[in-house]
């Protein structure tokens, strides 16, 4: 009743889990160096490559080092350290520590903070508000691209899911196209944490694209921005157009724009496609080394959240 919801061993659960945190922010730590920039200007500057950015090597408009990775798995270990808090100190899924959280990592100086993320966190610590109203302006990813936590942690759990899923974004987006891209990649990736088949994975997506149409990605439109909508599309298009991680990685960072943050949202999805043992090592071996320790811990801890969670809900059902 409890492992329900695994349709494999608890063991490739977690290979699935960790692939998933691992490659986000592999995605992060290669896309950076080409962000802001355009394909055509990307081809140019890696010419003597074939005209593809293809090695985690630092730089670009951030400067980083080789292997640092940005706001976008940064936001996600600050997220993920406050659902485990919560599941510590008896407050689960408690939107406060989640909102403290980012009011913490905000105070840390991110080496790179969304303008939306920043004008809800500091709502936040001017009112105490959870939410801001409904703006027009609330339509880029940053709530997306760190919902990974959250969805691990509510593993079995879809209504936990949804609710967390929507409570963490609104902290700083509040906007119809953003819930519905958390929710909807969310959705697709604990289909294949789970291990669903590519049927029912592509079955999924052809009815949630029917259902949100702005998020069709066949034909591909080829606009790789901050706008939920285009890094959705560039999302799924790199995640349908190859099984193999790198092949699929290439194709979604050489788009430039927001290189780092759809490569992190495809290195997630294809990850945990992949399973950890499968990532690259040449990309795998080049992340920070404290950043790769921080997700295994946090993935394994998160998972095990999600399991007890599920075990009590079984217990108290019988009980
Ligand atoms: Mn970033
Ligand atoms: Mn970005």
């Amino acid at each position: 009743m409890a492992l329900e919801f695994v349709r494999e061993s608890p063991q490739r659960l977690l290979d699935r889990v960790l692939g998933a945190y691992l490659g986000l922010a592999i995605g992060d730590a290669l896309g950076a160096t080409v962000e802001f920039m355009t394909p055509g200007e990307i081809a140019h500057q890696f010419a003597r490559e074939g005209g593809m950015h293809r090695h985690i090597i630092g730089g670009g408009w951030l400067k980083l080092a080789p292997g640092q990775v940005t706001d976008d798995t940064t936001m996600s270990l600050a997220l993920g350290e406050a659902l485990l808090e919560g599941a510590r100190s008896g407050r689960p899924f408690d939107t406060v520590l989640m909102a403290d959280a980012f009011v913490a990592w905000l105070r840390g100086k991110p080496v790179d903070c969304g303008n939306t993320c920043r004008r809800g966190i500091q709502r936040y610590l001017r009112d105490g508000s959870l939410s801001g109203e409904q703006n027009d302006g609330d339509g880029g990813n940053g709530a997306l691209m760190r919902n990974l936590p959250v969805a691990i942690a509510t593993l079995g759990d879809d209504v936990a899911f949804e609710r967390v899923s929507i409570a963490q974004s609104r902290l700083t987006h509040h906007h119809p196209l953003s819930d519905a891209a958390v929710l909807g990649i969310g959705r697709l990736l604990r289909m294949i944490l789970t291990g669903a088949d590519n049927r029912a994975i592509y079955g999924f997506l052809a009815e949630w694209v029917r259902a949100w149409p702005k998020f069709a990605f066949r034909p591909y439109r080829g606009r790789a921005s901050g706008y939920v909508v285009d890094t959705v599309q560039t999302v799924l298009h790199a995640f349908a157009s190859s099984d193999d991680f790198e092949e699929a990685m290439l194709i979604a960072v050489n788009r430039g724009e927001d290189a780092d943050t759809n490569g992190a949202l495809v290195g997630m999805l294809v990850g945990a496609r992949c399973g950890a043992r499968m990532l690259p090592s040449r990309w795998l071996n080049r992340l920070e080394r404290d950043v790769v320790r921080a997700i295994t811990d946090q993935a394994s801890a998160l998972l095990a959240l999600a399991l007890d969670r599920t075990t009590e809900t079984a217990f108290s059902a019988v009980v």
